[in-house]
Formats: structure tokens, C-alpha cells, sequence
């Protein structure tokens, strides 16, 4: 059949395998070739959903996403159990590795790095901690809000220095140095799609999140007693697991993902907005959490705040990823292979003709399988 969005012939399906357009009347779908309702990366969902496993881990089928989730609540339960047992300081270190370890896990699952672990992970979630590590300490010397033991801002009575260098300085720096480690990986040239760059900033996000929550918290994990009264810890301990290295990772992987698209010469207003929306978030979050403390409204209002922040960023990312996957179809010859989304046997150049996935997001063992199918190409061609 032809498509009718970009007149290429291809192989009989919903979705254009060239162009990943949805074929079919406008008036059932929206615009079919922006197809909002179904996200490039996973087409079961819409664009905008703030979900953040298939936002983030974007080469995961669903079924691997399943069990990320659970790991994910099976480490968010096992926080919860330290708390309750008063067990603050194992609490505090499971709460800063939880979402870095199954970053590093899928990292493996989906080959990202294709064959150079050691680089891709060397210089993505290693630069990424030792940018936090040195920019921390930095930021502690200049400025230490907390001296002595304690739980962060708990004992804050802000004033406008504090305000403007915690809440607006900080993250603009942090902003400008977190992506540095992914721009300078040695072999970016062998990783051109965004989504790539998207995955690396993340990565170096997650490690700058380590590294910043251990000098953090340094001096409650060695002055806390191993066992004690769990108090309020539960809030610090919500935005430390979850929101903290949610709003490091994905800021710096919108901004790697705007770097890696001016790379290949399509720098627009989306991603120059998907910058200004990283600073932007990050100044929100930051400035947020100082204000709301400091008025002593609820703790939980806090979180509300942190969680709307990063949910808003998680759909300018979606947005982003999925403009750029439908962008960046490139014809990758028509190949046999089998859709990681739907897991239909599909003939396929660019996206799945069945849900749509756009096969740039898959993972590396799925694009290694591809078998060149030629024939099928001239057949397509022949026909009309
Ligand atoms: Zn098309
Ligand atoms: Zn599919």
C-alpha cells in the first residue's frame, strides 16, 4: 500500500513501517501523523502520561516493565520497613541507590551501550557521580545550610541569599555540569539517535544523584545512631528514593536529548524549550521544597510539589522522544523481526506497521536479530 503521509510503498499495516504515521481516517484518529494517543516508544500509551518507567527506560517492552515496577515497589517496601524498624541510616543508603541500581540494571537488559559497557557506563553514570561528588563538595564549602546532625532544612530560617543560592543558583550550575559527562563520552559518534542521548543523560543524572545525596546526607549516615526513633524521616526519605534522582535523571537526559538532536542538525524550538524546561523544573523543585518548608505546611504538600514538578518534566520529555523517534525514521531497509512491543512477527523498516513502536527504541539484542529482507522492499515497490 502507499502511505498516504509520506508516499512511500509499504508493507500492508495500522502504522506506516517508513514513517510510523496511523493510516486511516482523520477524523477516528486526530492527526495521523503526529499521533499523539499512541507515544513512539510505547504505543499503548498517550503522549502525554507521566508514567515514569516507559519515560525513562524506554527500550523496555512491557513485559520487562512489569518487573522494574515491582522491583521498584519491592524497594520502596523494603525502605519502608527499615523506617518503621528505626533502622534510618540502612534506610537513608537504600533510599539513594534504589532508582541508580535499576537504572544500571536496565542498562544491561537493554544493551544500550551495545559493545562497550565500560566506556558508556564509565562516562555516563561514573562522570556523572564524580561531577556530583566534586560540585557538592563544592557547593558545602561555599555554603553549608546544615551544619552539625540533622535532617536537611529541618532547622531552616531562609533568607534571601540562602534562597537565591539554594533555589536558583545551585540548579542552574548543576544543569550546566551534569550533561558534561555524556557530551564527552569518546564514542558518542556510534550512538546518534536521541533517544541514546536521552538514556546517557539520565544515567549521568542518576550518578550525580548518588554521589550529591551521599554528601548530603554525610553527616546524618555517620552521626545517627544505627537504630533510633523514626520520627519524620519518612518525608526525606520519599524525595530522596523517589522525587531527588527522578527530577537529577530526568532533567539531564531532556538536556543530553536536546544536545543530541542539535548534533544532528534539528535543534528547534522543542528542544531548546526541553533546556529551558530541565533549568526551569529543577529551579522549581529546589526553590519549592525551601519555601514549603519553611512555611511548615505539611510534609506531604512537599512531596505533592516535588511529584507534580517531575511529572510535568516527564511529559516534556515524552514529548520531546516522541517527536524525535518520529522524526528520525530513517530507512532501515525492511528487515524480519519481531515487534518488542506486541510481539507480532512483523515486517519492519522503521516502525512496527502493527502497534507502531518506532524500532529505534528497541533494544539492542531485538535490532541485532533483524534478518535483511530485501525481497520484500522490491516487493512492496512492485506492487502499490
Ligand atoms: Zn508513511
Ligand atoms: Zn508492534
Amino acid at each position: 500500500m502507499r502511505c498516504d503521509h509520506c508516499s512511500n510503498d509499504v508493507p500492508d499495516g495500522v502504522f506506516c513501517t517508513r514513517c510510523g504515521a496511523h493510516q486511516g481516517t482523520a477524523a477516528e484518529i486526530g492527526d495521523a501523523k503526529k499521533r499523539e494517543h499512541r507515544y513512539a516508544a510505547h504505543p499503548n500509551e498517550h503522549v502525554v502520561q507521566p508514567s515514569v518507567f516507559t519515560t525513562l527506560f524506554p527500550h523496555l517492552g512491557q513485559h520487562k516493565i512489569h518487573e522494574f515496577r515491582w522491583a521498584f515497589a519491592a524497594g520502596l517496601a523494603g525502605i519502608l520497613i527499615l523506617y518503621i524498624a528505626g533502622l534510618i541510616t540502612a534506610a537513608i543508603l537504600v533510599a539513594t541507590f534504589l532508582v541508580p541500581v535499576l537504572y544500571l540494571i536496565y542498562l544491561y537488559e537493554a544493551q544500550v551501550y551495545r559493545d562497550e559497557p565500560a566506556t558508556v557506563l564509565g562516562f555516563t553514570i561514573g562522570g556523572g557521580a564524580v561531577v556530583g561528588l566534586v560540585l557538592t563538595l563544592i557547593e558545602r564549602a561555599v555554603y553549608n545550610p546544615y551544619p552539625g546532625v540533622g535532617n536537611p532544612l529541618r532547622n531552616a530560617g531562609i533568607g534571601a541569599g540562602t534562597l537565591l543560592f539554594i533555589g536558583l543558583l545551585v540548579p542552574i550550575v548543576q544543569e550546566a555540569l551534569k550533561p558534561l559527562p555524556a557530551i564527552l563520552l569518546p564514542n558518542r559518534a556510534d550512538f546518534p539517535e536521541t533517544v541514546d542521548g536521552l538514556v546517557f543523560g539520565i544515567a549521568a543524572g542518576l550518578g550525580f544523584s548518588v554521589a550529591e545525596s551521599l554528601v548530603g546526607f554525610s553527616s546524618a549516615l555517620t552521626s545517627l545512631p544505627a537504630h533510633m526513633t523514626p520520627g519524620n524521616w519518612i518525608y526525606d526519605l520519599a524525595t530522596l528514593a523517589v522525587f531527588q534522582p527522578l527530577l537529577q535523571g530526568s532533567a539531564t537526559g531532556m538536556v543530553v536529548a536536546a544536545i543530541w538532536r542539535y548534533r544532528r542538525g534539528s535543534l528547534a524550538g522543542r528542544e531548546i524549550g526541553g533546556v529551558a524546561m530541565a533549568v526551569i523544573a529543577h529551579v522549581a523543585f529546589a526553590l519549592g521544597t525551601l519555601l514549603l518548608k519553611d512555611a511548615q505546611v505539611n510534609p506531604l504538600f512537599v512531596l505533592v510539589w516535588q511529584a507534580g514538578v517531575v511529572g510535568a518534566l516527564l511529559i516534556y520529555i515524552r514529548y520531546l522522544l516522541h517527536h524525535a523517534l518520529l522524526e528520525e525514521a530513517a530507512h532501515m531497509g525492511f528487515a524480519e523481526t519481531i515487534c518488542p512491543n506486541c510481539h507480532m512477527h512483523i515486517v519492519a523498516s522503521g516502525f512496527c506497521p502493527n502497534c507502531g513502536m518506532a524500532l529505534t527504541a528497541a533494544p539492542a539484542s531485538v535490532k541485532r536479530a533483524r534478518k535483511p529482507r530485501t525481497d520484500t522492499a522490491t516487493k512492496a515497490r512492485g506492487k502499490t
